[in-house]
């Protein structure tokens, strides 16, 4: 059911905190489509509530006029996530912007969910501290709480799941509920902090977060190796992983990728499978791992290594790193972004790699391939047409095969995007016994079925 005229003065009578209601038709195509090759669709209304009250005042309204609501961090979720497919309400939280509370001693901050990782991250840093969780785009907590976003650094701190202690949430029956604590660990209950991170908006409306902090490290040094073949480059990732070197980021680009991203940022780096493996730490700590790390690469035929400790220079090559999916738009303008995004144990990597190389080649599909290869997740990338049904149709034979083969591997479908709209096939694979339990979840935190539907549940 969508939204009927007269209730959207209801709605705007409900925003006593400075909230407001947005249905200019810029807004609506903006809130209506994302970066996946899944069909826009205009919410009826964009609602950007100021406070915890508004939301749940929205969503009580919604609730009682049977109207879908869609939350909307940022918008870069890749897999249709916020594309309103049943209409209603887009729920902007952008405004819900406000750092609550840092608190250096605890290593903790509480943010609204609109705060994103680079606003948290400069706020963090001015106390000698960082937020560490970074998808290659500036997303919001809120949104990367409810995707359990991941990024260059989970392999040293984790993902979002890890980073989230407390949620203030706001339910599909309106309700407003604290999970969690401040305190560093707790066994109290049931862990719904848990089960909301990674629930993409479909079962509660994240208001609140407090966060975990870490220190940023006293040194660092980046090794950027260059290898013969993907093959050879895996296997030196899975030998740093297995021998338990500490690294803060390992991360490989493809040949493909490394052309894409010279031509995007005007580097100049070999255009062969490279690793990129940062280390950080005390001096000591950074020169021992360094040696481990140059060890293992060179017994894997790495012939152009180049280590760099000026500060400068690494955030550079890490910038041309973050941008790599940017690069890969770039390849071809006017199409969209595909990215395929399975994680298997490391060990399966090369193996997975290799497979995927293969589908890649089969299907004759112009791709790169990389990711963060520590976690074992990597991405098959390559720009699409969504009006050619050849070309989606041999997108989605490589989703399947790759997905078919993670889970015959002890992997996932999904590392870090998440279920949205294109992988609800795929979750049902990987977790045919689970799907009923998730139903009966989805019905006790949102009753009346508004919150986001149409996604995770196939
Ligand atoms: C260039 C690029 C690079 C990327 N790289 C990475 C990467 O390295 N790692 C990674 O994990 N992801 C990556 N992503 C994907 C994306 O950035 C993440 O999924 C991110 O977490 C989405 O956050 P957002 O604020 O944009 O959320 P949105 O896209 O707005 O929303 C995502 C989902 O969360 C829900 N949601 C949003 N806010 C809330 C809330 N407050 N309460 C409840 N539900 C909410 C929405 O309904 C939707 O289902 C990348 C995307 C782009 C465009």
């Amino acid at each position: 059911m969508t939204f009927a005229a007269s209730a959207l003065a209801d709605l705007e009578s409900l925003l006593v905190d400075g909230g407001s209601v947005v249905v200019a038709e810029s807004e609506l195509v903006r809130h209506g489509e994302d970066f996946s090759i899944h069909p826009a669709r205009r919410p009826d209304a964009v609602v950007l509530p100021a406070s915890t009250r508004e939301v749940a005042a929205v969503i009580a309204l919604a609730a009682r006029e049977g109207v879908p609501v869609v939350p909307f961090g940022a918008g870069t979720s890749l897999e249709g996530h916020v594309i309103p497919v049943a209409g209603g309400i887009s729920l902007d939280l952008t405004r819900l912007d406000r750092i609550l509370e840092l608190r250096p001693s605890d290593l903790t901050a509480t943010v609204q969910a609109g705060v994103t990782r680079r606003q948290l991250d400069a706020a963090a840093r001015r106390h000698g501290l960082q937020f560490p969780v970074d998808p290659g785009a500036d997303a919001t907590l809120g949104g990367m709480a409810a995707t359990n976003a991941s990024g260059t650094t989970t392999v040293r701190y984790g993902g979002m799941r890890r980073q989230v202690l407390a949620l203030e949430a706001v339910l599909g029956d309106a309700q407003v509920v604290r999970t969690g604590s401040r305190a560093a660990k707790s066994s109290a209950g049931y862990d719904i902090t848990s089960l909301l991170v990674g629930s993409e908006g479909t079962l509660a409306v994240i208001t609140e977060l407090t966060v975990r902090l870490h220190p940023v490290e006293e040194s660092g040094a980046t090794v950027r190796a260059a290898f013969p073949d993907i093959a050879a480059a895996c296997a030196a990732a899975v030998d740093v992983v297995a021998g338990g070197v500490l690294v803060t980021r390992l991360e490989l680009l493809d040949a493909w990728n490394v052309a894409a991203v010279n031509s995007y940022s005007g580097a100049a780096l070999p255009e062969r499978p490279l690793l990129l493996i940062d280390i950080t730490g005390a001096p000591a700590a950074v020169d021992e791992n360094l040696a481990a790390v140059a060890d293992i690469v060179g017994d894997h035929g790495a012939a152009d290594v180049v280590l760099e400790r000026d500060d400068a220079t690494r955030r550079a090559l890490w910038r041309t790193r973050h941008d790599a999916a940017y690069a890969v738009m770039a390849t071809a303008p006017g199409k969209k972004p595909r990215s395929t995004d399975i994680c298997v144990p490391v060990s399966e990597l090369p193996a997975a790699i290799t497979a995927a190389r293969e589908a890649v080649d089969a299907l004759g599909l112009d791709a790169g391939i990389g990711g963060h290869v520590a976690d074992g997740n990597f991405h098959v990338a390559f720009m699409l047409d969504p009006g050619d049904e050849g070309e989606v149709d041999r997108a989605r034979k490589l989703d399947g095969l790759l997905v078919d083969d993670a889970l015959a591997r002890g992997g996932t479908c999904s590392g870090e995007h998440g279920i949205g709209i294109g992988k609800r096939a795929y979750l049902a694979r990987e977790h045919p016994d689970l799907i009923p339990l998730y139903r009966k979840l989805k019905g006790v935190f949102d009753p009346h079925g508004i919150l986001n539907p149409g996604k995770v549940l196939p």
